[in-house]
C-alpha cells in the first residue's frame, strides 16, 4: 500500500471533545436533546441508534428513541414528528432509514421542522446548502468535506468527481464543494450505463464514492495521487464465508495507486456521527 490512511476517528474525536466541552458549560437542565424516530424494527436502524446513543452519551447530549410500529401510518408518523416540533425539550429530530415501504420518507422528512432537522434532510436545508449554507447539510455530506479538508488539499479549481448522486449524500456533497470552487461532476448510474465511470474518475484529483455497490471503483479507475474518500458501507462474504464491512472502493488495488484513501469501516462513519452530535449541539443554540 503506498496511499496514506485518512481514518475518521482522530477526526471524530476531536469534534466530539469540542461538542463535549460546549455542552459542558450549559445547565444540567438545557443540555441538548436529540430524538431518533423509528418505524419499524430493520436490525440496520438499531445499530445505528446503538451507535448514536453511545455518541450521545459520551459528550452529554440527552438521547431518546422512539420506537413506533412497523404499521403506523403515514399521518400517525408525521403526527409524531410534528409533537416532536412543538416539544420545547427536543433539540434536534432524526428519522432512521429506513421507513416502512407504504411511508413515503420525503413527505416525512419534510415535516422535521428544519430547525431541529439535524441531519439536513428538509427541503428548505437542501435548499440553504445551494445557497452556501454548509450547517444545514446532512451530516455525511459535512463529513465528507471535513475529510477533505483535513488532507490540506486545495480546492480552488480542484477536479472533484463525486460518484452518486442521492440527496443525503452525492448531491449535497456536490453543491458544498462547488461553493469551494472546486471544478465538481456528479457521476451515476447514468454515467455507468454509458460506459464513461472510468473516463471521469481518472481525471479526479479528489473522489468521492457514495454508491452502495461494494468494489465498483479499482485501482485503474483512479488517477495516481488522488484523494480518494469512500464513503460506501455494503456487507459482503469473506472467503470463510463471514460477514464483513467493505466500501464502494476495492481497497487493494486503489490503495495502490490513491495518494490518500479513507477506510471502511473507519473512514468516513464515525465523522459523520461526530457531525450529528455537532448539529444536534448548533441546533440547540439555535433554539435557547
Ligand atoms: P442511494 O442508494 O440513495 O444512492 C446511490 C447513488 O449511486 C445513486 O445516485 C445511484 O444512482 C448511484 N449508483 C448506483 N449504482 C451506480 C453505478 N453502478 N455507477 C454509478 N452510480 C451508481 O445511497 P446513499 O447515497 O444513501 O448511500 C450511498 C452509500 O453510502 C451506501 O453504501 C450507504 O450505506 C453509504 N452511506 C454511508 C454513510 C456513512 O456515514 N458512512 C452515511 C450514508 C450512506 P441512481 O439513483 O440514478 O440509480
Amino acid at each position: 500500500m503506498s496511499a496514506k490512511l485518512l481514518e475518521g476517528g482522530p477526526i471524530a474525536d476531536v469534534i466530539k471533545s469540542e461538542v463535549q466541552a460546549a455542552v459542558a458549560e450549559l445547565p444540567e437542565e438545557q443540555r441538548p436533546c436529540l430524538v431518533a424516530v423509528m418505524a419499524g424494527d430493520n436490525p440496520g436502524a438499531q445499530a445505528y441508534a446503538r451507535m448514536q446513543r453511545k455518541a450521545c452519551e459520551e459528550v452529554g447530549i440527552v438521547y431518546e428513541l422512539k420506537e413506533l410500529d412497523e404499521a403506523i401510518t403515514e399521518a400517525d408518523l408525521i403526527g409524531e414528528i410534528n409533537r416532536l416540533n412543538r416539544d420545547e425539550a427536543v433539540d434536534g429530530i432524526i428519522l432512521q432509514m429506513p421507513v416502512p415501504d407504504h411511508i413515503n420518507a420525503r413527505a416525512v422528512q419534510a415535516a422535521i421542522d428544519p430547525v431541529k432537522d439535524v441531519d439536513g434532510v428538509n427541503p428548505a436545508n437542501l435548499g440553504a446548502v445551494v445557497m452556501g449554507r454548509a450547517g444545514g447539510a446532512p451530516c455525511t455530506a459535512q463529513a465528507v468535506v471535513r475529510l477533505v479538508e483535513e488532507t490540506g488539499v486545495d480546492l480552488y479549481g480542484a477536479e472533484v468527481v463525486v460518484v452518486g448522486h442521492s440527496e443525503i449524500v452525492g448531491k449535497p456533497v456536490a453543491l458544498l464543494l462547488l461553493d469551494k470552487f472546486a471544478t465538481t461532476t456528479v457521476c451515476h448510474i447514468g454515467t455507468s450505463d454509458a460506459g464513461m465511470l472510468e473516463q471521469h474518475t481518472t481525471g479526479a484529483d479528489i473522489l468521492i464514492v457514495a454508491v452502495g455497490v461494494a468494489g465498483l471503483i479499482k485501482g485503474n479507475m483512479i488517477k495516481p495521487g488522488a484523494t480518494v474518500i469512500d464513503v460506501g458501507i455494503n456487507r459482503i462474504k469473506d472467503e470463510e464465508g463471514k460477514s464483513k464491512m467493505v466500501g464502494d472502493v476495492e481497497f487493494e488495488s486503489a490503495s495502490e495507486v490513491a495518494g490518500i484513501i479513507t477506510p471502511v469501516p473507519g473512514g468516513v462513519g464515525p465523522v459523520t456521527t461526530a457531525m450529528l452530535l455537532q448539529s444536534t449541539l448548533h441546533a440547540a443554540q439555535l433554539q435557547r
